[in-house]
């Protein structure tokens, strides 16, 4: 009998993060102060972040050992499964091997407290008694919720607007590991307070929702800010599916061909690829395509420019090179809501500028069609984030058909969609609207990049 799940022992678990900056072809540009353009100083950024996630953000070692405290946290839901996705295979009539990582089994049902539980540790570790941080789904704030309740952290969400409007639950969640949230634009911060005189319907965004975390850390005392994507130690955290992915394709005597994850800032594509990109890059597996997949109306890859940007809208947190659509642009409010950011990893863009990886963009109709395909078939309810990375390797598999060949895919399955059933119904009525790429938008946005004097 063909394996469905592969599953590793607890013992097995890695122990290690696999750092790619190690590995890169060029190092990553510098990042830069908003307030002075100039190179961003250790001092500057301790400001809002504790040490040893600085050090980590810049480290060159290759592999960073996982503190054995973490390791007992992860260890509550972590290896996660993999899966065959054998139901998937047959209905797609593919000769093609389809994986998928399951990280809809944590306890806040995504690969988040992978670096939400790091995160609060070393800020526990250096005295920090608040984190502030942004979400955008309400993934990442339910996720730094339940971890800073590990360490008696208190934890402050700033949720963009239209989530916390369409999903309560997430926000109930929130409130049940005992943070508060807050909607994003909120009258809290100068920056959300500039934003609703603006609009006072504002939809918010999640380069708001940073600014104001951001500004709420940097204005209180013993205070902290925690990004759940987009920067180098979140995506070394994420390495742990790959990592593990790695060890239980090696079960199976198998190794990927394609490797597929969703990307809203790239954390989880980061994640499941790293590892298997490490092979790449030391030269071994030329031939792995690696494809990053993001929604049709906020394609930073697939659209954006490679540009110096600000992680958020008002300006206050660094600047970073980057794919970006611009920091102000305001994307449509898709149920994708942890796909809407504008801006992207900085290695994650390195690595698409260096052709290194790929990127594709999907309309969310078909991204849903997609997911309710994967659950009549395979029965997981997914994220409508993690929904893409599926439309995708479902794109792969048909073409193994066509071409008979017996590719092995493997897709992070980044989270589960139980709290998204109403966007589900919505696609269900015929509800959801496929929206354009705002190309007008996209380039005023683009003009008001920060210039940056590179030293
Ligand atoms: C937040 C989230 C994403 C997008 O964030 P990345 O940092 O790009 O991974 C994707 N899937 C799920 C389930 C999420 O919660």
């Amino acid at each position: 009998m063909e394996k469905t799940k592969i599953f590793l022992d607890e013992n097995d678990m890695p122990k290690r993060w696999y750092n790619i900056q190690a590995d890169l072809p060029k190092p990553l540009p510098p990042v830069y102060s908003p307030r002075t353009l100039k190179r961003a100083t250790l001092e500057e950024l301790s400001v809002i972040f504790p040490m040893e996630i600085l050090k980590q953000e810049v480290s060159q070692e290759r592999w960073i050992n996982i503190p054995k405290e973490i390791l007992d946290i992860y260890a509550v839901w972590r290896p996660s499964p993999l899966y065959r996705a054998v139901r998937l295979e047959k209905a797609l009539k593919t000769p093609a091997k389809i994986y998928f990582k399951w990280e809809g089994v944590s306890p806040a049902g995504s690969h988040k407290p992978n670096t939400a539980v790091p995160q609060a540790y070393y800020n526990m570790k250096e005295g920090t008694q608040t984190i502030t941080t942004e979400t955008g789904a309400g993934q990442w704030g339910s996720a730094l919720s339940y971890a800073t309740s590990l360490f008696d952290i208190t934890c402050r969400v700033y949720m963009v607007r239209v989530s916390y409007d369409q999903k309560p639950y997430r926000r109930n969640l929130i409130h049940l590991w005992g943070a508060e949230v807050f909607p994003s634009p909120s009258d809290r911060t100068n920056s959300g307070r500039s934003m609703l005189q603006e609009d006072p319907n504002h939809p918010g965004s999640l380069g708001i929702a940073i600014s104001e975390a951001v500004e709420d850390a940097a204005t209180h005392d013993e205070t902290k800010y925690s990004l759940g994507s987009v920067l180098n130690h979140v995506c070394m955290h994420q390495t742990v599916l790959g990592l593990e992915s790695k060890e239980q394709l090696k079960m199976e005597e198998s190794y990927p061909d394609i490797v597929i994850g969703c990307v809203g800032g790239g954390s989880n594509f980061s994640g499941i690829s790293f590892p298997f990109l490490h092979d790449k890059l030391k030269g071994d597996k030329k031939d792995l395509r690696v494809v990053a997949v993001e929604p049709y109306s906020c394609p930073t890859l697939t659209k954006g420019m490679y540009a110096f940007d600000y992680g958020d809208s008002t300006k206050l947190g660094p600047i970073a090179k980057m794919y970006t659509l611009g920091h102000d642009f305001v994307p449509p409010g898709i149920h994708a809501g942890g796909l809407r950011y504008h801006g992207d990893s900085p290695i994650v863009s390195a690595l698409y500028d260096q052709k290194i990886i790929e990127a594709q963009a999907y309309h969310q109709n078909e991204v849903f069609e997609a997911a309710i395909l994967f659950a009549q078939t395979e029965g997981h309810v997914l994220a409508p984030e993690t929904a893409h990375a599926v439309k995708s390797a479902i794109e792969e598999a048909k073409k193994c058909k066509q071409t008979g060949e017996e590719k092995v895919i493997l897709f992070s399955a980044s989270g589960h969609g139980h709290f998204d059933l109403t966007s589900y119904e919505l696609y269900r009525d015929g509800k959801l609207a496929d929206y354009e790429y705002p190309a007008e938008l996209v380039k005023q946005s683009l003009q008001r990049l920060p210039k940056i004097e590179e030293d």
